[in-house]
């Protein structure tokens, strides 16, 4: 284990147990930069292929007719996520946004959706309009909504996704638990999703809330069988460069439909300028790969590690990745608190500054939460939040590089071990 001694403290357990678990993680890691290693040359093979120039990377005003950066950059990622077009914008502005534009952009009225992965993301549920006020969400403009439930054991009901799917115009399928405890799905149980619902209607459209997933295995969701899926460049796919901004890729027609959703009828993907935003898009793309197994690693470690000192990971340290999300079930509030004031100590920015436990609206408990970032609320860099109820979980996401994860999730424990 490095020598951390002059510049930060750590009990010789703690040391110990982290030597210990990189031992542990030996194999896992060598897996994780197996996958890094074939996205980076996916990422790197789309620049090339589309002869990126220097030109490219400098932005439009105005309308942004004509900005052969931004056209570029929807090609480069289209090709680097296997996917037959993309839209890639900084003015997306969140990933709930992005996947907005899509529902809408393809979604008409009398057209039912139906999520195939039990609940939605929180925040989906104003926009599907199963709560909130009356804001113009899907059900106001008549589009309605169903929900197939995960089997009790996390697996997907592919009778019950067949059946539904004769009747739906849109599956919805969310890859990564959110801040739920129930399993993510990897790319292949995508694929077969998308199989048993071609199988009731080859109509219906494939729809995957992919935030949090690209990257972390060597194939995304529309090289399976999805026809669309969306996420947000200050997760994953903006590398930690991304100031902001999001992607949605997939079938050429769904997503030329969304970019009329976008900008306008008639308009679509031929305005919008870029303003200075192209160096960073394309610069966090290329980072990407490596970035999110840099997260991905951190959170094996954090999982090996937190196991070793006695607390239960949620997946273990050498399960199968799909997204970046760990859930740690801490047991106490007190410890729940110091983790988070300790991944908050070993922040780049911020790190001075103390979480404390709020009532965020809409939330029946209060929530804690920690982050340091570059960009606020970038979760591909090291976070933690959790609310405050039993059995105490912290998720934890994010790691800009594996040192400094480490670092962070040292920092943790101590400021559990100290409380
Ligand atoms: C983050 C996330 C969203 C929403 O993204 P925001 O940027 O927070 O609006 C949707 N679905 C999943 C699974 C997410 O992780």
């Amino acid at each position: 284990m490095t020598d951390y001694s002059g510049l930060y403290s750590f009990s010789p357990k703690l040391l110990a147990a982290a030597e210990q678990a990189e031992e542990k993680c030996r194999e896992v890691f060598r897996r994780i930069e197996d996958i890094a290693a074939y996205n980076e040359a996916k990422v790197l093979k789309a620049f090339t292929d589309h002869r990126v120039s220097a030109a490219h990377l400098v932005g439009t005003t105005g309308y942004g007719y004509d900005d052969i950066g931004r056209d570029t950059l929807d090609a480069v990622f289209a090709q680097a996520m296997g996917a037959e077009d993309a839209l890639v914008r900084h003015n997306f502005v969140s990933g709930t946004h992005t996947l907005t534009v899509a529902f809408f952009g393809v979604l008409r009225a009398g057209d039912t959706v139906v999520s195939v992965t039990g609940a939605p993301y929180d925040t989906m549920e104003e926009v599907i309009g199963i709560r909130g006020e009356k804001t113009g969400s899907l059900r106001e403009f008549g589009i309605s909504y169903r929900q197939v439930e995960l089997l009790d054991n996390g697996e997907p009901d592919y009778p019950a996704i067949e059946e539904a799917a004769k009747t739906a115009k849109m599956i919805y399928i969310q890859r990564s638990r959110g801040y739920s405890l129930r399993p993510s799905l990897c790319v292949k149980t995508i694929g077969r999703i998308a199989q048993a619902a071609k199988r009731g209607n080859p109509d219906t459209i494939v729809f995957v809330d992919n935030c949090y997933g690209e990257f972390v295995e060597k194939s995304e969701p529309v090289s399976v069988g999805a026809d669309l899926m969306a996420g947000s460049l200050i997760k994953n796919p903006g590398g930690g460069i991304a100031p902001t901004g999001g992607y949605i890729a997939g079938r050429k027609d769904l997503v030329e439909l969304c970019a009329y959703r976008l900008t306008c009828p008639g308009i679509g993907r031929e305005a919008g300028c870029t303003l200075d935003q192209n160096r960073g898009l394309y610069l966090g793309l290329f980072h990407a790969p490596s970035a999110v197994a840099s997260a991905v690693k951190t959170s094996c470690f954090a999982a090996a590690f937190l196991e070793i000192l006695g607390y239960r990971a949620n997946p273990r340290y050498d399960a199968p990745r799909t997204d970046i999300i760990a859930a740690i079930e801490l047991g106490s509030a007190e410890k729940l608190c110091a983790f988070c004031r300790g991944i908050q100590k070993g922040s780049p920015v911020d790190s001075h500054v103390t979480p404390e436990p709020w009532a965020m609206p809409g939330y029946a408990d209060p929530v804690i939460m920690a982050a340091g970032t570059f960009t606020m609320g970038a979760s591909l860099e090291l976070s933690a939040d959790g609310p405050v109820r039993p059995p105490y979980s912290v998720w934890l996401q994010g790691g800009l590089t594996y040192n400094t994860g480490k670092l962070g999730i040292l920092l943790a424990a101590q400021e559990m071990e100290n409380r």
